[in-house]
């Protein structure tokens, strides 16, 4: 609906539409938060919520707040959930959520050496109708399926690009795939991508403008909130970091160039690195172990990928400016064995002026950044939807 610009209907309209993006982008608060939050006074609040709550359009709950009496205002939301389905190497992750971002039940499963991607879209969907009983509700009450996969999307046609992480997913619209054995809508979006934006709502990247988040593990992912909003890039390929040629001499990487990120820094060459003087150990989390207890071949190996990070962060600093680089992945739960190195790097090779304290964070979310940012944009849909 339009209204005439500067009438009272429009300005009312306007304000109504800031108290539902506010709810839609922060959740549930009450009614004094609601008035910060919006810069509506508390008069217009109270207003507004009792037309909202008229129309259905939120629900008000009585509650107390610093020991007083308040109103807890939030969407109303109908029977609908969504499910977010996080894959990597090594699991699969679901997540069944209502519109206002409650994650009512979680399931987790290991992926099997060599599995194939008809076998993983079986049991992502067989624990995702797990996950839906799990949270009371039935499968006809899921109105979206979100699912984030550690590889590029091409945008023009949901079709995957290479993955060094889940390589039998490669080439496939597994979107369209995963929608036509599921029967209802499914969206895809880069792991990365959706990390970026966990982190920018809920994580260590709040309150940031300009934000990018790397996922440092079997790959080298990032993504991108620019001015609030995520960015795709022209085909959906923005954040390809892992492959920023660190040495055109080194070796050959799995996209064809020489020299690229993922060839110094990733978990596998990590393993490789240590093959001979740990052969006890089998996986970065492993790598970390050794790290934390104080053994200095690991610690090594965790510092130089952390500088060869620190490279690559240094020109994306340059190049965008954030005002926060949050450093997420299995890689960062080394912690500052990891971090500060990467820390030295970019204060090193980036120009003075973008490089500032607490520019580089580790993730505030840990593991679940994925499974958060893919909860919040299927949320989001759902109530531009209702
Ligand atoms: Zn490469």
């Amino acid at each position: 609906m339009t209204y005439a610009p500067g009438s009272p209907k429009s300005l009312r309209a306007q304000n109504r539409d800031r108290v539902l993006s506010a709810l839609l982008r922060q959740g549930s608060m009450t009614q004094v938060q609601l008035a910060r939050v919006t810069g509506l006074s508390p008069a217009s609040v109270s207003n507004l919520v009792r037309e909202l709550a008229d129309s259905g359009r939120i629900e008000v709950e009585s509650t107390t707040s610093s020991g007083r009496a308040a109103n807890l205002i939030r969407l109303a939301t109908d029977n609908r959930v969504v499910v977010a389905v996080d894959v990597d190497h090594q699991r699969i992750r679901i997540a069944v959520s209502d519109a206002n971002r409650t994650i009512l039940a979680e399931r987790s499963s290991p992926l099997v050496e060599g599995h194939h991607v008809d076998d993983d879209l079986d049991l992502a969907l067989a624990m995702a109708h797990s996950c839906v009983a799990d949270a009371d509700h039935t499968w006809t009450d899921v109105a979206l399926l979100a699912l984030a996969v550690p590889a590029p999307i091409d945008m023009r046609n949901g079709v995957l690009g290479s993955s060094s992480i889940l390589p039998g997913w490669a080439h496939i619209a597994v979107g369209e795939e995963l929608q036509r054995r599921a029967g209802i809508e499914v969206f895809v979006e880069n792991d990365a991508n959706l990390g970026a934006w966990g982190e920018y709502i809920n994580g260590a990247g709040r309150g940031s403008q300009t934000m990018a988040y790397l996922k440092v593990g079997s790959g080298i992912g990032c993504g991108l909130v620019l001015n609030g909003v995520l960015h795709h890039g022209a085909g959906g390929m923005a954040g390809e970091i892992g492959h920023t040629t660190v040495d055109e001499h080194g070796p050959i990487c799995r996209c064809g160039n020489r020299g690229c990120l993922e060839s110094f820094a990733s978990g596998p060459v990590l393993l490789r690195a240590l093959q001979q003087s740990h052969p006890e150990i089998h996986d970065v989390a492993g790598v970390i172990t050794f790290a934390h207890m104080g053994d200095p071949g690991t610690r090594r190996v965790l510092a130089d990928a952390g500088r060869a990070v620190g490279v690559a962060v240094a020109n994306l600093c340059n190049l965008i400016n954030p005002d926060r680089v949050v450093v997420g992945g299995e890689m960062a739960q080394a912690g500052d064995v990891f971090l500060d190195p990467l820390r030295e790097a970019v204060a090193r090779f980036a120009v003075p002026s973008v490089v500032f304290p607490d520019l580089i964070v580790g993730s505030g979310l840990g593991d679940s950044s994925e499974l958060v940012g893919a909860v919040d944009l299927a949320a989001a849909r759902l109530t531009a939807t209702a």
